[in-house]
């Protein structure tokens, strides 16, 4: 919003350096700023007004600006008074735009101040009458509707910029794909299509990005869609699905064995029963019988495998830019480093290698290269759709994904 601003008061100056400022500014002294090249603007028509414009300058308050005016002390002080009530003068900051309008006539009066501390708002102090009334109003933001889309030629943001679309589109998309994407791994010509809305202040001035409504990228080989979608109305949280109504975001399995018991659970002080002294553990043990087959409880890439004389043999899988996991204690390693793995995969089988009284692994989880604890996080939903949600869901994306899918034809 603030970069909007400023590209505004830029372009209000850029165009208003013309050479009748100077004689203006030669007959009227008191004149500060630029003159205002629209011809309309607040719903006020701005050939009945002497209009200029500038931006808070560091230092000014409400009553600063006001009093550059040469409209008397007095006056000031009645106008701070006056809209005290619906105006907190506190809003005045650097860099915001203002305009002064003022009487046509010798007098150059002031008679409308405008404050506008975004793009999108702004109050109208009116000076006109002996009682003086600030407004605050809201520009109209009208929607539109675009897709873009063919074979990437740059990277995503790139892409982005090149269709004039604003960066933090970019974001959004990679944090919507973060399970499934890593858009450092697209490639040139790999097709992609993104259906959005975007907003306008007044019908004229870009304001961003409102909505993803839908999208797809190609990713080794495959088109991944992403459709919003609320299913639970309570809580209105949107999640982003694919084509088939199953969720973006990855989600844990509750154990790493199917059958097992759970021995220890995370703590920072247990009695250590090798080591025979108090320690934090930091991981969620379940027995099992050795050989018994341990399973990534989400996709990912094998982080690392190793041998160390507490953890024993061990795999750690990062799931995402956030989430990892590590299993300690096999008696084997199935899988070896930087290798891709699906969530329920087998990666190693149950032992008591390392520090460890019997057989068990002990299961560790990561978030942002902090150790927490598995069972109290908040973790992904990974029940499927219900029937309802289903068919509501399939009906809302059939024709957001025929658009789409006529990108990817082509
Ligand atoms: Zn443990």
């Amino acid at each position: 919003m603030k970069q909007v601003v400023i590209v505004i008061v830029a372009l209000v100056t850029m165009l208003s350096c013309t050479k009748s400022e100077d004689k203006l500014e030669e007959d009227q002294p008191l004149a500060k700023g630029r003159i205002v090249a629209k011809n309309s603007d607040f719903g006020f028509n701005f050939s009945d007004f002497n209009v200029l414009q500038d931006t808070v300058q560091k230092g000014d308050t409400f009553g600063t600006i006001i009093n550059k005016q040469n409209i008397g002390d007095r006056k000031v002080y009645q106008i701070v008074q006056s809209v005290k009530d619906t105006f907190d003068v506190r809003i005045i900051k650097p860099n915001r735009a203002y305009t002064l309008l003022r009487s046509k006539d010798k007098k150059n009066k002031l008679q409308l101040f405008v404050y506008q501390p975004d793009a999108l708002s702004y109050y109208i102090f009116d000076l006109r009458d002996s009682i003086i009334v600030a407004h605050k109003k809201t520009r109209p933001i009208t929607l539109r509707r675009r897709t873009i889309g063919g074979v990437l030629k740059g990277s995503l943001s790139e892409t982005l910029e090149n269709a004039g679309v604003e960066a933090a589109l970019a974001n959004r998309i990679t944090k919507i794909y973060s399970w499934s994407i890593d858009f450092f791994k697209l490639k040139k010509g790999d097709r992609y299509g993104i259906t959005f809305t975007e907003k306008f202040i007044n019908d004229s001035i870009y304001d961003g990005v409102d909505n993803l409504e839908a999208s797809f990228f190609e990713y080794k080989g495959k088109l991944v869609y992403a459709f919003p979608f609320v299913a639970n109305p309570t809580t209105g949280k949107v999640e982003y699905y694919d084509e088939e109504g199953k969720t973006l975001r990855n989600f844990f399995l509750k154990t790493p064995i199917k059958f097992s018991r759970l021995t220890s659970r995370f703590t920072m002080n247990r009695f250590h029963p090798v080591q025979k002294r108090w320690k934090a553990h930091k991981g969620t043990d379940y027995a099992a019988p050795t050989g018994t087959p341990i399973t990534t409880t989400a996709s990912g890439v094998v982080e690392k495998t190793g041998y160390t004389a507490g953890n024993g043999n061990y795999v750690k899988v990062k799931h995402n830019g956030t989430y990892s996991t590590q299993y300690l204690h096999m008696s084997k390693i199935l899988v070896r480093q930087g290798q891709h793995v699906n969530q329920g995969d087998v990666i190693g089988r149950v032992g008591s290698t390392g520090l460890a009284t019997g057989p068990h692994v002990c299961y560790r989880f990561w978030k942002n290269g902090k150790q927490v604890d598995a069972l109290k996080l908040n973790l992904p939903n990974g029940e499927p759709m219900n029937g309802n949600n289903k068919v509501r869901f399939m009906q809302k994306i059939a024709p957001l994904k025929l658009e789409l899918d006529s990108i990817a034809d082509l």
